[in-house]
């Protein structure tokens, strides 16, 4: 097969003398050098992998390999040992102690499909440069907005992070709302909703106050009531309303927002309802755990980051919509310098970033590899895993803030916010020495431990050793 060879092109050979070998794929031969380059690096980062549980979650500072790049360039073999010493500064999720926060251990097929996908180096930015990623993206986002219940025709696209998918979302709800350019238009969501909101609304152009942050339960939850009363301050004032943004998995404790009450509120009053669903959303492709986001169904628009807690490789985040048309209405630029679309449309006209990496494949093939199954497993371990610490730290004395999903916060009984403070950081440090990492949230006033507990890695022999630790810590700090 093949063009024959006087058709073939060959790259220059005075240019191929000055790059160091293999820079590029040949493009006519199996070339070698380049299957050893590559087979290498996959079994350093095997090594790596296979060697996580002996060094900490939390590496300690290491030295960098130098930096600027050379007068010449390298050959493989240092810049696999270059590659080795970034490597061991690296965070280390793997490690069954690396419970700090929402970043687990990647999924192999991800990771997999994440070297084909850099080796394709296609750009979703439009169908000529990605032709079948393109309706892979297209197809995967219409299955997963149908799979959470957005109805017919739903669909989305992917965003480089949650923060990105919030932004768009708010920016699309904006437009519908016939908004755009007003400055006393309001975001309303919990004070518990996650920061990229503030950061979405700076990008909005739209002052600091354009969000309020109404109260929540004991439980971490929007209040309906609440959301009631400042909808009908809103109205008295003629403030326009952008949208609501409940949240499904806040960040510290993994609350979710009574999503049913808040988007009848929405339906009765014509708001858009976004719920930022970056960690709590994968819940509802699961059989045993849908019913912990019930009615996210009821969403305009949804965030899910299948990276924060499926293992797919970063970045992962998708932004759903029950009427996917809205993102290119919003976001459609014509694109006057490509091929007009033969397909469902162009990646780049549907969101707000151009170029575009295809890190569909990852997702499509991490969930193949994970299937449904896989899925419930992976949300089903990881909740059994927050329910039995949970349980082991009950009678220890500390104020306890949970949720449905797989994270739980803690920190002494009656602490104040500077004995709180105080030992929270001891507390880390002993937990640290002990390879367990926890992370150190401000949270109601007072600095809180929190354990994210979407480590497959992580038994429960490990988490008694967490729960001694912190019993011992609390026994300490008594007079
Ligand atoms: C992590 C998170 C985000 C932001 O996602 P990034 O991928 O970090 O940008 C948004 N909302 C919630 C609730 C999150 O936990």
């Amino acid at each position: 097969m093949g063009l024959p060879h006087s058709t073939r092109l060959a790259p220059a050979p005075q240019i191929a003398s000055l790059l160091p070998v293999p820079a590029f794929p040949d493009p006519a031969s199996l070339d070698p050098a380049l299957g050893a380059f590559l087979h290498q690096a996959s079994d350093q980062l095997c090594q790596w992998w296979a060697t996580a549980s002996e060094r900490s979650p939390l590496p300690p500072l290491s030295v960098l390999p130098e930096v600027a790049p050379g007068a010449q360039g390298l050959a493989p073999a240092q810049l696999l040992a270059e590659l080795q010493q970034v490597m061991e500064g690296a965070y280390n999720p793997c490690h069954p102690g690396a419970l700090a926060h929402l970043d687990p251990p990647p999924l192999t097929a991800s990771v997999v499909a994440e070297l084909v996908c850099a080796g394709l180096n296609n750009n979703l930015l439009a169908e000529e440069l990605a032709p079948s990623l393109s309706r892979l993206e297209r197809q995967l986002t219409g299955w997963m907005a149908v799979a959470l219940g957005l109805g017919a025709g739903a669909g989305g696209v992917l965003a480089s992070g949650g923060s990105l998918s919030n932004l768009m979302a708010l920016v699309v709800a904006r437009q519908r709302a016939g908004l755009a350019g007003h400055q006393g238009a309001l975001v309303l969501g919990s004070v518990d909703a996650h920061v990229s909101l503030g950061k979405a609304l700076a990008v909005m152009g739209l002052p600091s106050e354009a969000l309020r942050p109404l109260p929540v339960d004991g439980a971490g939850r929007l209040l309906p009531a609440a959301l009631e009363d400042a909808l009908a301050v809103a109205r008295r004032q003629g403030q326009p309303v952008l949208a609501v943004v409940a949240t499904a998995g806040t960040t510290v404790r993994g609350a979710v927002d009574p999503l049913g009450a808040i988007a009848a509120l929405c339906r009765a009053h014509g708001h858009w309802l976004h719920v930022d669903g970056a960690i709590g959303a994968v819940c509802g492709l699961t059989r045993g755990h849908r019913q912990r986001v019930a009615g996210l169904e009821l969403a305009d628009s949804i965030t899910v980051n299948p990276q924060k807690l499926l293992g797919i490789t970063k970045t992962s985040s998708l932004l759903l919509l029950a009427e996917p048309e809205r993102l290119g209405a919003c976001f459609g630029t014509g694109l006057p310098y490509m091929e007009a679309s033969w397909g469902g449309g162009h990646g780049g006209e549907w969101g707000l970033q151009g170029t575009r990496a295809a890190e569909v494949l990852k997702l499509w093939l991490g969930l193949r590899q994970l299937g449904l199954a896989g899925i419930e497993a992976v949300v089903d371990g990881a909740i059994s895993r927050r329910r039995y610490l949970q349980r082991q730290l009950e009678p220890l004395g500390l104020d306890l803030s949970g949720g449905p999903l797989h994270l739980l916060a803690f920190t002494p009984a009656g602490a104040s916010p500077s004995q709180a403070e105080a030992w929270s950081a001891q507390t880390r440090q002993r937990l640290l020495e002990g390879q367990l990492m926890l992370s150190r949230p401000l949270y109601g006033g007072r600095h809180h431990l929190k354990a994210v507990l979407g480590n497959p890695h992580t038994t429960n022999a490990h988490l008694d050793q967490l729960a001694d630790l912190v019993a011992q810590s609390l026994s300490d700090q008594q007079p």
